[in-house]
């Protein structure tokens, strides 16, 4: 098992607010108009091969959802332990200390920040190289909107990286604000072909492969990331398992962790809607479709990209309970390559 694990000193980072000039008191109360920030876990341990890190385990809404008083979203409010960011991973490579993400969402400036200690921060002044590339799975809000943080007003990165497929290349750059991004060279677009591996050091590699999913926008991506040990495969947006022209244990194959799209848990959580009509596989299903890949094999399935309705949300809620022998994915967590 190479999963890591949180250490005893994380449980006291927990209870810190991320870094920052001028951060207001982690022991203040929590009220309505200001909640303190709930902090990205962050494991203490010294890793010496590639590992992926969660920064991100929520739908592109995010939790709490914005003008949302559903149970789950008063509770995050109230609750800074279960806020959580949109979904996303963070790839490092502690040998060349390089760091990439896959999907720049809204939440990127806490993600930056639960990075630091792997990337090591500029004191005293903008880091204007916080990463070395970025994988981008697809053109909806939660997996593409953090790039604007890359841009003039902000960051301002130069010739970053930014990976995604032809089409998704092509809308960054014929539509602002995003082709300012490009105009300015405050990234670069390198085109993934689903099936053409892209190496980024001895051992590690990020293949793309075509996910279904409605693609106004652009086409979809999941990415398998293989590193000298092990093997992660990530997909957070899906349409159901149906219209993959593979079976799941099938496309899953090799692999010894996969973080797949748990947007909802059942039908429950969409009165009046037909299975058929939901553009995602629900987690009930997916539970029954790899319960016996994951008892007869090594595989490891953690659920991710949690829309804020999902009761699996809550730790002791019951739907929770029926996820033994699978995980959902928690941020901090490490997946050792
Ligand atoms: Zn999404
Ligand atoms: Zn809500
Ligand atoms: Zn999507």
């Amino acid at each position: 098992m190479s999963v890591r694990h949180r250490s005893p000193v994380l449980a006291l980072t927990l209870l810190l607010p991320l870094g920052g000039c001028g951060g207001g008191s982690s022991t203040a109360p929590a009220s309505e108009s200001s909640p303190p920030p709930a902090p990205i876990t962050q494991d203490n341990t010294q890793p010496t091969g590639p590992f992926v890190r969660v920064v991100g385990t929520v739908q592109d809404g995010g939790l709490p959802h914005a003008a949302c008083t559903c149970t789950s979203c008063e509770t995050a409010r109230h609750q800074p332990d279960r806020r959580r960011h949109i979904a996303s991973l963070a790839l490092v490579l502690p040998a060349s200390g390089k760091v990439y993400l896959v999907d720049a969402t809204p939440d990127i400036r806490d993600q930056l920040s639960a990075l630091r200690d792997v990337r090591g921060p500029v004191e005293g002044r903008v880091d204007r190289t916080p990463l070395d590339g970025i994988f981008l799975t697809h053109a909806h809000i939660g997996h593409y909107l953090g790039l604007a943080f890359l841009g003039f007003e902000a960051v301002h990165t130069q010739g970053l990286p930014v990976w995604a497929t032809p089409r998704m290349a092509e809308y960054l750059s014929n539509n602002g604000p995003w082709s300012q991004l490009v105009d300015l060279n405050n990234i670069t677009l390198d085109e993934l072909t689903p099936g053409a591996v892209v190496e980024l050091e001895d051992g590690v590699a990020v293949a793309p492969i075509r996910a279904p999913h409605r693609d106004e926008y652009a086409d979809t991506l999941a990415f398998r990331i293989d590193g000298p040990s092990r093997s992660l495969f990530y997909l957070p947006d899906t349409d159901s398992w149906v219209a993959w022209s593979q079976p799941l244990p099938e496309a899953l194959a090799g692999v010894d962790y996969a973080l797949l799209d748990g947007t909802f848990f059942s039908l429950d959580e969409l009165p009046g809607r037909r299975v058929e009509s939901i553009g995602h596989p629900l987690i009930s299903q997916t539970l029954d479709l790899m319960a016996e890949t994951v008892e007869n094999t090594g595989l490891e399935v953690y659920f991710t990209h949690l829309n804020h309705s999902n009761p699996a949300l809550d730790p002791e809620s019951a739907e929770r309970k029926e996820i033994e022998g699978f995980g959902v994915l928690e941020e901090g967590q490490e997946f050792g390559l």
